[in-house]
Formats: C-alpha cells, sequence, structure tokens
C-alpha cells in the first residue's frame, strides 16, 4: 500500500499526519521539522515528499530488529569524483573547473555551444549541451527558452542550505545524527560525522556538521561564518554543556542557494522534462529526482538516464 505513491500526488504531508498521527503529533514533531526544511512552504509539502522520506529510513532498517544498516564511502565521495575526472580525461574529454556558463547559444533552434567566464573564457562549440545548474540558473544562462517549458522552471522554488562544518578535538556528543525540532535553536541536524566513521580515520579529529535549511534572504543565510558560528555556539552547549569553543580547531561554512527544491502536491505534472523544446539542449538537476528526496545516488541515476536518453537507447 505504501509502496503506491502515486495516490498521495493530492495529499498535503500535512493534513496526512494530522489525519493518521494526531493534531499534537504533528504540532510537536513533523512540523518542526518540515518547518526546518521547508520553511514557511512547509504547510504546501506533498505526501509524496514525506512518503519517499519514511520509505527510505526504513528500507534501511531491513525487516526484524537486525538495526539500521548505512553505507559510507570509505575516503568520502571525493574519491568518486576524482575517479570519474580521471576516466573523463583518459577517454579524451577535458575538464574546466572555475569557467561558469554565462550563456548557451543556439541557432535556428539547435544548441551551437556555450559562452564561459573565468578560467577557460570564451565560447566552446558544443553539438549537445546538459545543463546540470538549478533550475533559475538555467533560465538565466538559457533566455531563449519560453513558453510551457520556461513556465516550469520559473514555477520551481528551492530552500537554500547553510552548512557549519567544524573540526573539534573532542567529541560533541556520542550521537551520529540529531535531527531538531526545538524552534529556538538555529540549526535542524547537528551530525557528528566521526560517530558513524571513526575519528581515527581523520587523525583523532571530530568532524561536526551543523546545517540548516533557509530562505535565500533570511539574515541567518546571509551570515558570515563568524555571525554563524555566534547563532550557533550557545546551542552546542545544549547539547553538551561542558562544549567549550576552544575545541574547535577547523570551521568551513558552505551554502547553496538550490539547496531543497519545494516538493508541492501533483508534483509530477510540474517537473521539467529532461529533452528541453531547443534541440541539443538538456537539463539534468535535482527538481527532476521524484518521487525520492534528491541525493547524490539519484544524481548518479539521472546522469546515467540522461547519457542514455542522448545516447538515442532505451
Ligand atoms: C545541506 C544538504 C545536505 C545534503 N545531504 C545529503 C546527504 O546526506 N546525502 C545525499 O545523498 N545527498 C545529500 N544532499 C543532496 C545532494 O547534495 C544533491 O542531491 C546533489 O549535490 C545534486 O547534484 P547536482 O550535480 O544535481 O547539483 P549540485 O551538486 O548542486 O551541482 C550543481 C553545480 O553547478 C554549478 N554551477 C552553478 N552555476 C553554474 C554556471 N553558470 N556554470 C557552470 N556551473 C554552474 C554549481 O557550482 C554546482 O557545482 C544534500 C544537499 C544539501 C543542500
Amino acid at each position: 500500500w505504501y509502496k503506491n505513491w502515486q495516490r498521495f500526488e493530492g495529499t498535503l504531508a500535512k493534513d496526512w499526519i494530522i489525519r493518521y498521527a494526531g493534531k499534537r503529533n504533528y504540532d510537536v514533531l513533523w512540523e518542526p521539522l518540515l518547518r526546518g526544511k521547508f520553511g514557511q512552504s512547509a504547510a504546501e509539502v506533498s505526501m509524496v515528499w514525506f512518503w519517499g522520506k519514511i520509505h527510505l529510513r526504513f528500507s534501511s532498517r531491513g525487516k526484524g530488529t537486525g538495526g539500521e544498516r548505512l553505507g559510507y564511502l570509505k575516503g568520502s565521495f571525493g574519491l568518486l569524483t576524482d575517479a570519474l575526472a580521471r576516466r573523463i580525461t583518459a577517454s579524451g574529454g577535458t575538464i574546466h573547473t572555475h569557467s561558469p556558463v554565462s550563456r548557451v547559444a543556439v541557432e535556428e533552434g539547435r544548441v551551437t555551444g556555450v559562452e564561459v567566464k573565468g578560467d577557460a573564457a570564451g565560447f566552446h562549440f558544443f553539438d549537445a549541451v546538459i545543463a546540470t545548474v538549478p533550475s533559475p540558473v538555467f533560465l538565466d544562462i538559457a533566455p531563449q527558452l519560453e513558453g510551457d517549458y520556461a513556465a516550469k522552471l520559473k514555477n520551481m522554488r528551492y530552500q537554500a542550505a547553510v552548512c557549519l562544518v567544524l573540526i573539534l578535538n573532542r567529541s560533541l556528543s556520542p550521537i551520529y545524527w540529531l535531527n531538531i525540532s526545538d524552534p529556538t535553536v538555529p540549526f535542524v541536524a547537528a551530525v557528528e560525522h566521526t560517530n558513524f566513521v571513526d575519528s581515527s580515520v581523520y587523525s583523532g579529529k571530530h568532524i561536526l556538521y551543523i546545517s540548516n535549511y533557509l530562505s535565500k534572504d533570511s539574515p541567518l543565510y546571509r551570515a558570515s561564518i563568524d555571525e554563524l558560528q555566534e547563532a550557533f555556539l550557545p546551542n552546542l552547549k545544549r547539547i553538551n554543556p561542558e562544549f567549550e569553543p576552544g575545541w574547535i580547531e577547523e570551521r568551513y561554512r558552505f551554502s547553496d542557494d538550490a539547496g531543497q527544491p519545494i516538493v508541492g502536491t501533483y508534483y509530477s505534472q510540474q517537473i521539467p522534462e529532461h529533452r528541453t523544446p531547443i534541440d541539443g539542449l538538456y537539463l539534468a538537476n535535482t527538481t527532476q529526482i521524484y518521487p525520492e528526496d534528491r541525493g547524490m545516488n539519484y544524481s548518479v541515476r539521472l546522469g546515467r538516464d540522461i547519457s542514455r536518453l542522448i545516447a538515442g537507447e532505451p
């Protein structure tokens, strides 16, 4: 029954949870978590998105009492991207980093190449272009897109995400993944990676990842690393009263304007196709991952799907 996600397309997560788990359960647990991820759009989130999250969490727990099984790529995703880069180069491809595309060039309805800034500045000719950027960026660099397709891109909404990664000389807590539903705490998750992968792999250091999903114009999203640290640190003391700023050895701030697509009801009808109306121009981004929530493994699937599409394979 739960595998049949289509039946939830017209249902709001909020309504379903209140109906089957109760208003108090929603108010205390799920509403703060949904708000943490989707902000003011929390009440618009589709039951399909919620179903995907719950389904995935329970399927990783397996049947019976075997406990949860999670995988980790030893050495991080960096190993995978390095291996991919080596394979692309060995096959005759060229990779340009620090070279944002400023414009997709189109002649008589067909893509001809891209205009690039930065290290590889200039015009590059191509017979096919796959955009893997968020939808608003795609519209900026390919303003030739119009009609229904452009409308679908414009309708896509995202929550931005900001993360503070701290390298600590002590462990904050024994918990790996701490979801936070307390609205007075300015982050929604504190993930101590080294409670999953042993700190000995990181020379005895402890890696803490603190994240929040916000609207692009919220003050916390625009905050500098110092301001972010100032907002977050007092709350780390609530997790472990012994925590001291002196435990921090290094810190990093990461942000993403398009951290999480907002998945509303009947989302399947709003997804832009991979093949755009411009010949030779394709799109593969996180808004097209559905009914699952976006994730690295689905991006790999997306890459495979789009390369098959271009190669004309079924
Ligand atoms: C806070 C957070 C936590 C997450 N946690 C997990 C997790 O635990 N597990 C998991 O599997 N997934 C996780 N994800 C999701 C995962 O990061 C995404 O699904 C994945 O990165 C999407 O890959 P992508 O290549 O489609 O997009 P992105 O990784 O966003 O790549 C898009 C790229 O386009 C580049 N770009 C933008 N504009 C231009 C331009 N004009 N020209 C050229 N390049 C441009 C950007 O710099 C960026 O590098 C998380 C995401 C967030 C935001």
